[in-house]
């Protein structure tokens, strides 16, 4: 990849660039992402937690806990509301930036789907999609 990966909130107080690749992209489908998200799922582009830089705004964060107990961090614009980025208490060393909040969403590829046992049930993904009922041992998102 040649260019940095751009994007930031609605109301375009936050920024951030990602100077080095995504490691994944996936979908939460899980209860808690569709209610942060207003929406059927939740897009997660995982990347190096030292590829990713704010370059302006504030970001607050609602801490939560994932299906394993350890802390789940919702970072999102206090100006506008948008969701900008989740952080883990497990996986320190990645920022998952929420896929809609990328200036150029045709980078977005999806690989897989956490959550799928409480996905809407009129939602269908396309066959490369890989699909998780829950969240499985080992994967980073
Ligand atoms: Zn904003
Ligand atoms: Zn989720």
């Amino acid at each position: 990849m040649n260019e940095d990966i751009t994007g930031g909130c609605l109301c375009g107080a936050v920024r951030y660039r990602c100077t080095r690749a995504p490691i994944s992209m996936g979908l939460c489908q899980c209860e808690r992402c569709q209610r942060q998200s207003g929406s059927a799922f939740l897009i997660a582009t995982v990347f190096a937690r030292d590829a990713v830089h704010f370059e302006s705004g504030e970001l607050k964060i609602y801490a939560a806990y994932g299906a394993d107990g350890a802390g789940l961090y919702r970072h999102f614009c206090p100006e506008c509301g948008a969701a900008i980025m989740i952080t883990l208490e497990r996986y320190p060393d990645i920022r998952s930036l929420m896929g809609g909040s990328l200036d150029d969403k045709s980078l977005l590829r999806p690989t897989f789907s956490l959550w799928c046992d409480s996905a809407q049930p009129w939602l269908r993904l396309p066959p490369e999609i890989e699909l998780f009922a829950g969240y499985p041992d080992g994967l980073i998102a």
